[in-house]
């Protein structure tokens, strides 16, 4: 069995003194490879290679600009490497491949290449508030950056994290969920290639508790960017408290597609599905509470019921497969007890509700019927709590004020849409509620260029878009006096 290790100075280590865990590919539950883990030492020379890479000549005297090329290089070799990722991604997560070909793969290289754009474009601001001195604001890397990933866009999330790292100067130690290691480990070795200079992208293996504990409270990482959930978020704030890092934390949430009377059902009924069950619902920012008016109730829910006949699940490699299985075993578990939990709540089920049974290669994976629940109340746990699996908790309101209150009404404020066809309305409704992006008529749009600021119990910080960028900075004010007649300050 292959054996996959963590990546220093762009090698691939074949000895880690950590555990070693297996890889399992959801689709099938079969282990397709072996995980050798850091231990403290490990995840040091890691560090240290980290480090000495940031502070070298080479990489300090390297222009923004040249470090914009190197994403740009990176961003075609990824594309030149698709069919590989796309494989190592398929069996680390059961993504079936017409998503990874024609969304993912597309959208990383897209990451890259914006921030590779970016990376000469960082300004400071000149200021004029004295006379005789010369003021102004300049911006300089952290040092070492800790990337935490989650699992479920492993090769997204890697791209999401490194690339603005560089572009912003800094060096970067990945920390992929022990879940899904694969395609962090190969996108550090492609680095090499691009001419990023070794060390500059390393990655750790191994478990948030051991490996990922190690790595945040480092004294040699200055910045920790996590993305995961919100439990873990929290602790690793309370953490980083304690040397003052910087922490950028995207978390979870439970997000509101709200489709008024007025909006073109068709496409409102497209947006709820996709958003809720793209990637078996394991997406932040999807949609997992469908707010309907009760004029459109029924209607509503017949133009859902034919759509979702249409969603295919199984086999990754059947090019016409959209949805693909439960990223892990715990996962899977978590997402049926959340179906329990609906049906002793009260709810029915318009759609689905059971796990899926094949009888082929795939009957050892992680299956669930993408699932619709109606007679769901706003305050019900299948409607507050964020399940992470393909359930979409279906809640009818009366009127806008209905709507933004139920919305709302959760501790997360990631994302939503709102599907009307009055503008007045689409516009006090983007006003109104309490979430960092918000799609009006559309959905999961944007990347990479909007930024997506978490609000509430979220995160705190941003990513993507320019103002991603700038979470990866440090601000620095100079003030210089060239005139001798010029105050020594404080009117001295
Ligand atoms: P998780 O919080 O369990 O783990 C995320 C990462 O943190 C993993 O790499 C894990 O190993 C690491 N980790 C765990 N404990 C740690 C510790 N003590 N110190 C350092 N690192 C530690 O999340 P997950 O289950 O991998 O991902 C699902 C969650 O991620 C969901 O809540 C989802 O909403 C969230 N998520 C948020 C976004 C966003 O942009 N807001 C995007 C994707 C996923």
């Amino acid at each position: 069995m292959e054996k996959i290790g963590p990546v220093i100075n762009g090698k691939e280590l074949k000895i880690t003194g950590g555990e070693i865990v297996d890889v399992i590919n959801p689709a099938t539950g079969k282990t397709i490879a072996r995980q050798l883990c850091c231990d403290a030492k490990c995840v040091d020379e890691i560090v240290a290679s980290s480090k000495q890479a940031f502070q070298s000549a080479q990489w300090q005297s390297m222009s923004p600009s040249d470090r914009g090329y190197c994403l740009m290089k990176l961003a075609d070799i990824m594309e030149a490497n698709s069919d590989e990722l796309a494989d190592l991604e398929l069996q680390d997560t059961g993504k079936p491949i017409t998503q990874l070909k024609n969304t993912e793969i597309p959208l990383t290289a897209s990451i890259l290449r914006f921030y590779a754009g970016a990376a000469d474009k960082i300004e400071g601001r000149v200021k004029s508030f004295s006379k005789g001195t010369f003021q102004f604001t300049l911006y300089e890397p952290y040092g070492v950056v800790a990337g935490i990933l989650p699992w479920n866009y492993p090769l997204v999330n890697v791209a999401m994290k490194v690339a603005p790292a560089l572009a912003a100067g800094n060096a970067i130690v990945i920390k992929p969920s022990v879940d899904t290691p694969l395609t962090s480990v190969k996108f550090a070795k492609l680095c090499i290639e691009a001419g990023i200079p070794n060390g500059i992208v390393n990655v750790a293996l191994g478990k948030g508790s051991s490996t990922g504990e190690i790595l945040i409270k480092h004294p040699d990482v200055k910045k920790i960017s996590f993305t995961g959930s919100t439990v873990i978020g929290q602790h690793i704030q309370r953490q980083a408290v304690d040397q003052m890092k910087a922490v950028n934390l995207e978390l979870g949430g439970k997000n509101a597609i709200i489709v008024f009377a007025d909006a073109d059902l068709d496409k409102a009924a497209d947006a709820a599905i996709i958003s809720a069950f793209i990637n078996a619902g394991q997406l932040c920012v999807s949609c997992s509470r469908l707010l309907v008016q009760d004029s459109i109730s029924s209607d509503f829910q017949s133009i859902l019921k034919k759509k979702l006949k249409k969603l295919s699940i199984g086999n990754p490699y059947d090019k016409d497969t959209l949805i693909g299985p439960m990223i892990t075993k715990a996962q899977y578990d978590t997402a049926l007890d959340y179906i329990k939990i609906a049906a002793e709540e009260g709810c029915h089920i318009l759609a689905g509700g059971n796990r899926m049974n094949f009888s082929d290669s795939l009957a050892g994976g992680f299956w669930i019927e993408p699932t619709i629940l109606t007679d769901v109340k706003a305050d019900m746990r299948v409607a507050t709590e964020e399940i992470f699996g393909p359930v979409l908790s279906m809640i009818f309101f009366k009127d806008e004020a209905e709507a933004v209150k139920i919305s709302n009404g959760v501790i997360y404020g990631l994302s939503g849409s709102v599907w009307t066809r009055d503008s007045s309305r689409a516009m006090r409704m983007t006003i109104a509620l309490n979430t960092g992006i918000i799609w009006v008529n559309c959905m999961m749009d944007g990347y990479p260029q909007i930024p997506v600021p978490p609000h509430k119990m979220s995160g705190t910080g941003v990513e993507l878009g320019i103002e991603g960028l700038m979470a990866y900075c440090k601000q620095k004010s100079a003030v210089m006096a060239y005139d001798d007649k010029a105050p020594v300050g404080w009117n001295l």
